[in-house]
C-alpha cells in the first residue's frame, strides 16, 4: 500500500482503478441524467423534408419579381401532417402553414402579413420574397448517417430533445454504478431523531448519497454503523453487490477508526491510504471484491470534498462520461490565501465574473474542516498546488466548478 502520496498520485490511481459499467437500454422518458453509452448515427435527416417557415402563400419568387402587382391564382391549402406532393405552376400559389410541407414549383413564401388584397382565389402581396426565403431546407440541422452524438455525453434536457427529433424510443445507456453510502461513528444520529449529549446529526449520509446521485451513481439509502468492528464487518457481508462502497469517517489513526482494519481483515486490497492534501489528509482507497472502496474522512468539509475530487471522478468515469470533472478553469485570485508547504489545498471558493469580464475568485472564509458553511457558500474548489505557504492575491489559480452551484 501506498502512503502519503500526492494528489496527482492518488487522481491517477482512482481512474486507473475504475472499469466501465455495462450497457442497458432504458426508455428515452426514463434517460434524463443517464450516459449514453454508445455513438448516435442519425438515420435520417432533419429536418426530414422541406417546409414552410411562415404562415403564408408557397410563391415561385420569379412571379413576384416580374409583377410586384400581380395577383396570383389559390389553388390550394397545406397544412402541417399533410402528405405534400402539390406543385405550384406559374402564376399560382398555395396556402401554406408552418411546418407544411414545401410543394415543388415554388421557391419562397410569402407571408401572410405582406398580403395586400385577397379575393376570393386570387391573392397580391405588398413585397415579393427572395428566392428560398421562409423555406426551412432539409437536413438544414442534420444529414443521415452523421455521428450526433460520440457517446459518453450526460443526457441532458437538450440531448433527450436531440434523441426523440432523431425517433429514438430507447436509449443505450451505462448502467449507473451502485454506491453503499456508510456512516461510521458512535456519536451521529440521524436527524429527525433526538440528540444525545455529546451526539451530532448525520450529515454525511444524506449530503453524500446527493451527491452520489447528482454524479449519476445509485444509492438507495444511506446506512449508518456504531466504531465497531462486528457491527462494520457484519453491514459489509450482508451486500456484497456493490459496485462503490463509501465510507464516512474512521479512516483515520483514532482507537475508534476500525473501517481499514475491517476492510484488511475481509482480504481488502488497500491502494493508498493518506494523500498530502487538506481537507482530506487521512483519505483511503482500495478494492474488496468487485468493488471499490474510498473512505472519507468524517469531518463534514473533507467527505464533501474527498467525494466531489475522487468520487465524482471515479463515478464519472465508471459511465464513461466524456467529461470527467477536472480543475480547468483558471481564475484570478481576489485574496492571498496561506497554505501549508507540502499539501495541496482544495480550498472552498466563490468565483464571480468581474466588471471587466474576467474570471475571480475568492475563498469562502474559514476553512477548518468541520465548518461546513464553507462548502455551502462556495460555487467552486480552489486548488491550490502542494509547494509554497501562501498564494498570493492577483496569482492565476485553477478551479473547479461545483456541478449544483453556477457563477450567478
Ligand atoms: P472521523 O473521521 O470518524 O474521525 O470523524 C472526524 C470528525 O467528523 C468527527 O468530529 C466526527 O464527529 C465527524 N463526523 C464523522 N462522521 C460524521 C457524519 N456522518 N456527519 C457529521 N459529522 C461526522
Ligand atoms: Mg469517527
Amino acid at each position: 500500500m501506498r502512503t502519503f502520496i500526492s494528489f496527482d498520485e492518488a487522481i491517477a490511481c482512482v481512474l486507473g482503478e475504475a472499469s466501465l459499467m455495462s450497457v442497458e437500454t432504458v426508455a428515452l422518458s426514463e434517460a434524463g441524467g443517464r450516459t449514453l453509452a454508445q455513438p448516435v448515427v442519425a438515420p435520417g435527416d432533419v429536418p426530414p423534408f422541406p417546409s414552410s417557415a411562415m404562415d403564408g402563400y408557397a410563391v415561385r419568387s420569379q412571379d413576384l419579381m416580374d409583377d410586384p402587382d400581380c395577383s396570383l391564382h389559390i389553388v390550394g391549402h397545406i397544412a402541417a401532417g399533410d402528405s405534400g406532393g402539390q406543385h405550384v405552376e406559374p402564376g399560382t400559389c398555395l396556402e401554406i402553414m408552418t411546418g407544411a410541407p414545401f410543394p415543388s414549383g415554388a421557391d419562397a413564401v410569402a407571408p401572410i402579413e405582406w398580403v395586400e388584397v385577397k379575393e376570393g382565389d386570387r391573392v397580391s402581396f405588398s413585397r415579393s420574397p427572395e428566392p428560398n426565403k421562409h423555406v426551412r431546407p432539409a437536413a438544414e440541422d442534420i444529414r443521415a448517417g452523421d455521428v450526433v452524438f460520440k457517446g459518453g455525453e450526460r443526457i441532458t434536457p437538450a440531448i433527450a430533445g436531440m434523441l426523440a427529433t432523431l425517433g429514438m424510443a430507447n436509449v443505450p445507456v451505462r448502467r449507473a454504478p451502485r454506491v453503499r453510502v456508510i456512516s461510521t461513528g458512535d456519536e451521529i444520529v440521524e436527524p429527525g431523531l433526538s440528540l444525545g449529549s455529546g451526539q451530532i446529526f448525520n450529515s454525511n449520509g444524506p449530503s453524500l448519497r446527493a451527491q452520489v446521485i447528482e454524479s449519476g451513481g445509485s444509492c438507495t439509502q444511506h446506512e449508518h454503523v456504531a466504531d465497531d468492528r462486528d457491527a462494520i464487518e457484519a453491514l459489509l457481508r450482508r451486500d456484497l453487490d456493490a459496485d462503490v462502497l463509501l465510507f464516512s469517517g474512521g479512516v483515520s489513526v483514532g482507537d475508534h477508526d476500525h473501517v481499514k482494519q475491517v476492510l484488511d481483515d475481509m482480504g481488502a486490497g488497500m491502494l493508498f491510504w493518506k494523500v498530502r492534501q487538506r481537507p482530506g489528509k487521512p483519505l483511503a482507497f482500495g478494492r474488496l471484491g468487485n468493488a471499490l472502496f474510498l473512505g472519507l474522512p468524517g469531518n463534514p468539509v473533507s467527505s464533501a470534498m474527498c467525494f466531489e475530487i475522487y468520487g465524482r471522478a471515479l463515478i464519472e468515469s465508471m459511465l464513461g462520461r466524456a467529461q470527467v470533472r477536472t480543475p480547468l478553469l483558471s481564475a484570478v485570485l481576489i485574496r492571498s490565501i496561506r497554505k501549508v508547504d507540502g499539501l495541496h489545498f482544495f480550498t472552498r471558493g466563490l468565483a464571480t465574473v468581474n466588471e471587466n469580464g474576467q474570471l475571480t475568485v475568492e475563498d469562502t472564509g474559514p476553512q477548518r474542516s468541520n465548518l461546513y458553511g464553507s462548502v455551502v457558500r462556495a460555487n467552486c474548489i480552489v486548488h491550490l498546488p502542494e509547494t509554497g505557504e501562501q498564494v498570493e492575491a492577483g496569482s492565476h489559480v485553477r478551479i473547479q466548478m461545483l456541478p449544483w452551484a453556477d457563477l450567478s
